[in-house]
């Protein structure tokens, strides 16, 4: 299994020194520093993954290795597009009481929102109402425009988890109808910790998912209930829109959200959230 971070040398924060790299049970092996004058980002290490793949054991044989003093990033850099699938969880669809939808309920986010684990995630002061969602992320790794859905895989580069955090007062019953501004508050879309190439997941259609809210499990299914598996959702969205590397498709969430509960249960500024989703890891963040 290899585990791909995005990470910032702590006390750089205001010069940025962004690196990426393997994490594995003995820490942090810094590609970046490395291999960087070729490999300079994540995002080019996913370009050229079926070279890199081959000379990687050899490669982080070499790579320093970080001390504990490193900052997670999103493994995703900002600058793709944020996608999210709504009700695409069959449990959740029968919980709401929902048809079980023949055709992906697609929405985005606006730029600027991925943030990494840990990143704090500030409850905005016009908002009562901010709900958690667990989820699978797709993240793309080739240019997939109109591609078949037995095709799909190969324009996927990997798995992360999601945080598709929601203001339910702005996506929901507002002016306009749309959902966009109540998904795109700052750090509304949390990723990580570590961005897991597609190789090294067997069945991303049997996974465990759940949502731990201050270690309270509110949220627990598997993706085996997922409506559109990553395949149809990749295809179906290159129909009408170019996907490229480093877009992001966050597959939507199981039963348990907040807005669910009798009486419903919004995030407070201090609640701390985790994402596990099986193989992937923990995304923790902390709302303030
Ligand atoms: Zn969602």
């Amino acid at each position: 299994m290899i585990r791909l971070v995005r990470f910032q040398y702590s006390g750089t924060e205001d010069k940025p020194q962004v690196s990426w790299g393997v994490q594995s049970a003995a820490g942090i092996h810094d590609l970046g520093a490395c291999v960087g004058d070729r490999l300079r980002s994540i995002s080019e290490a996913m370009f050229h993954w079926d070279t890199l793949r081959g000379e990687l054991e050899s490669i982080l044989a070499d790579a320093p290795k970080c001390d504990s003093a490193v900052r997670l990033l999103s493994p995703v850099p900002e600058g793709g597009k944020v996608i999210c699938i709504g009700l695409n969880y069959r449990d959740h669809a029968i919980e709401s009481g929902m048809d079980i939808p023949n055709e992906p309920v697609v929405f985005n986010k606006l730029p600027g929102v991925l943030c990494g684990p840990e990143a704090p995630v500030p409850i905005p002061k016009c908002s009562s109402q901010v709900d958690y969602e667990a989820e699978l992320v797709l993240v793309i790794g080739r240019e997939a425009w109109q591609v078949a859905e037995e095709d799909a895989e190969q324009y996927l580069f990997g798995y992360t988890c999601g945080h598709d955090v929601s203001a339910r007062d702005w996506q929901l019953g507002r002016p306009g109808g749309q959902w966009l501004l109540g998904k795109s508050f700052p750090n509304f879309a949390p990723l990580g910790p570590a961005l897991v190439p597609r190789e090294f997941v067997e069945d991303p259609c049997d996974l465990q998912i759940s949502l731990r809210l201050n270690g309270e499990t509110l949220q627990h299914s598997s993706t085996k209930q997922l409506i559109f598996s990553p395949r149809e959702l990749i295809s179906y969205i290159s129909q009408c829109c170019v996907l490229h590397p480093g877009d992001v498709i966050f597959t939507g969430t199981p039963p348990g959200v907040g807005m669910a509960h009798k009486p419903p249960r919004f995030l407070q500024p201090g609640d701390v959230c985790e994402v596990e989703i099986q193989g992937l890891g923990v995304l923790r963040n902390r709302f303030v």
